[in-house]
């Protein structure tokens, strides 16, 4: 019998998600900040091939998600059209879109820090866990998380980023159950 998917994380994703996690909240009380922030890693060799911040705001994008924007980086970086051998790491689990753009990227795994149920604590979400989406598809990827909640949970929760959340538009609705 395998690991189950919720213990599939390791320790290095554990050290590289406080690594991204204390990188991504270096840009926090600047123009630039979001709790959102994404790595394509080497699966293998744990190299880092490149990060992005969520950037809608910047890009005037609503898909400007840090994981699509990373994703897509990379394919162009690396002239692929699938990324098997690589991880996606992201300070929160991803969205069904985010997710989505995953499993077409071809990565072999996902692992995220705080859950969509933390973000909807800040902002609005889609209610459809990243391993939903992952189990409604023919293509292989593991989603490994919540990994450093407390640090990726701690994004959200800097007051600088509240200040911030406090100017985006957001739903009234209670965020109903994800698990
Ligand atoms: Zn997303």
């Amino acid at each position: 019998m395998s690991k189950s998917k919720e213990t599939s994380s390791t320790a290095a994703d554990l050290e590289r998600m406080r690594r991204l996690a204390a990188w991504t909240a270096r840009w926090l009380g600047t123009p630039r900040q979001s709790p959102f922030c994404a790595d394509v890693v080497e699966t293998a060799t744990g190299r880092l091939v490149l990060r992005r911040l969520n950037a809608v705001a910047d890009e005037h994008d609503p898909s400007s998600h840090a994981e699509v924007r990373v994703l897509r980086a990379t394919c162009k970086r690396l002239k692929k059209l699938t990324l098997t051998g690589y991880t996606l790491y992201t300070t929160c689990e991803p969205c069904p879109m985010c997710m989505s753009m995953a499993l077409w990227s071809g990565v072999d795994r996902v692992v995220f820090g705080a859950t969509i149920s933390d973000a909807a604590r800040h902002c609005s979400q889609i209610y459809i866990p990243a391993r939903t989406v992952a189990t409604r598809s023919d293509m292989k990827c593991t989603v490994a998380g919540p990994v450093a909640r407390k640090e990726c949970v701690a994004l959200f929760e800097d007051p600088r980023m509240q200040a911030m959340i406090r100017t985006w538009r957001h739903s009234k609705r209670p965020a109903p159950k994800t698990s």
